[in-house]
């Protein structure tokens, strides 16, 4: 698809301005400008500001190399394999800067697979090219910080204004180089509450299966931005209605294909309403929870088959848990620290079962307790328990409250390292 010369809006004709920018995307924007490069914000930013929406991180196309880039930020690091990438660092907040992508297909520094995806994607082009190497027209908004003009090589606007999600260029094809994509666009349709056009909709029915071939560590991060979205509920339908879902988790997806009971999907959906209404309210989310539901109805199933073989509770649940995860693992990488309070999360079940006062005592300062407690709630609210058990421990707690000074016991763990996409607590996508 060739580039089409830009539409360029200026600043009195558009709503950006730089009291909405974060200033240190300005202060990347301008270091290099005055290095002789050319910089853009471009991307979400741009198409959120359009919508009125505060955009949750702001990224940079360039025509500077990764390395120049790094050169000229003393707080900055080069990352990624696939695509080349720098961070500036200012505290917390991260600034991406991309070097503009082309499209040499002859190039060394551009691999596809038989099925078409682009394995490794290096070449460097101008603005033109760049643009249209995007995912959707939307998403592909330049917005200079030295003339306040944005520039518009897809028709983007036109597709704002009428809310709706186009991929730029043949949807199969760019699903098949990059089949993050599918989950890219019912996450922005569910979000910005955009319609799919209609060809790029059903190509996800048909392509569905190709999510196999994504890397398992990199859908880790994408899993959990669809579901920190806020929106997560209503993806979780979208994602089973095209398949996306049985493609992510085949496991989990059998056992509610074959066990009809409709619990497992109402405990699934209870846990994303309650995700959403917590990040509603700005409430912490953990990965670890998540997880813990989606894979619940794997690791109930076996948990009753291991029973019904002999072993007893607790070791029941314990290989129980460990076989749903291996099956889930070799389509997503899950890190170990969330492994492990996932694990606690499920184990907490069958302690929680025991309701004494005593061994309450103990159990409420237990650092997974309260997940236990939520996640119990969860499955009386689904109907995989009777209810009773949640009421007795919210009764006791609120009959005997922790003293306002109290941390869980904490289980000693390194700080993980700092990534973008990893925003442990809270999350507002
Ligand atoms: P948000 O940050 O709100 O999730 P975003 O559009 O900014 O949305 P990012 O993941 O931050 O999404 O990516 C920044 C930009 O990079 C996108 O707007 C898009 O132009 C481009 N991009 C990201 N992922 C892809 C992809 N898989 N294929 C093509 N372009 C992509
Ligand atoms: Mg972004």
């Amino acid at each position: 698809m060739a580039a089409l010369p830009p539409s360029i809006i200026s600043r009195d004709e558009h709503p950006v301005s730089r009291k909405h920018i974060s200033p240190n995307a300005l202060k990347v924007l301008y270091r290099l400008e005055n290095a002789g490069f050319k910089a853009y914000l471009v991307g979400g930013c741009i198409r959120d500001l359009l919508l009125g929406i505060q955009p949750k991180d702001f990224d940079i196309a360039t025509n500077a190399h990764p390395e120049q880039v790094h050169k000229l930020f003393s707080n900055s690091r080069l990352i990624g394999r696939r695509f080349k990438l720098v961070h500036v660092l200012f505290g917390r907040e991260i600034i991406e800067v991309a070097t503009f992508r082309g499209s040499n297909e002859d190039s060394s520094a551009q691999q596809q697979t038989a099925e078409g995806m682009l394995t490794r994607d290096n070449v460097y082009g101008t603005i033109e090219e760049d643009s249209i190497r995007r995912d959707f027209t939307a998403n592909a908004l330049y917005y200079s910080a030295t003339d306040f003009c944005i520039y518009d090589y897809c028709d983007a606007l036109t597709d704002i204004k009428a809310h709706s999600l186009k991929l730029i260029g043949e949807p199969e094809e760019r699903y098949r180089e990059d089949p993050v994509r599918m989950l890219r666009a019912i996450r922005f349709s569910e979000k910005l509450n955009f319609d799919i056009e209609q060809k790029a909709e059903q190509s996800i029915h048909e392509l569905s299966h190709l999510m196999s071939m994504v890397a398992p560590a990199r859908l880790f991060d994408e899993i959990i931005k669809l579901f920190v979205s806020g929106y997560g509920a209503a993806i979780f339908e979208r994602l089973l209605d095209t398949g996306l879902f049985k493609a992510l988790f085949p496991s989990v997806a059998h056992t509610i294909d074959k066990s009809q009971k409709e619990h497992y999907l109402s405990f699934i959906r209870a846990a994303l309403i309650n995700t959403d209404k917590r990040i509603a309210q700005e409430k912490p989310i953990t990965p670890a929870f998540l997880y813990a539901s989606l894979l619940w109805p794997d690791v109930h199933r076996i948990w009753g088959q291991k029973i019904a073989e002999g072993l007893s509770d607790f070791p029941a649940l314990q290989q129980a848990g460990h076989q749903a995860i291996e099956a889930q693992l070799p389509h997503i990488m899950i890190p170990k620290r969330f492994i492990l309070m996932m694990r606690e999360i499920w184990e907490m079940q069958i302690r929680l079962s025991k309701n004494n006062t005593r061994r309450a005592e103990q159990l409420v300062t237990h650092p997974r307790f309260r997940a236990g407690y939520d996640f119990l709630l969860l499955r009386e609210h689904a109907q995989e328990i009777l209810p009773g058990l949640g009421r007795w421990w919210t009764k006791y707690q609120a009959d005997n409250p922790l003293p306002t000074n109290h941390k869980p016991r904490s289980n000693s763990r390194k700080p993980a390292p700092r990534r973008r996409n990893r925003r442990p607590q809270k999350r507002s996508d």
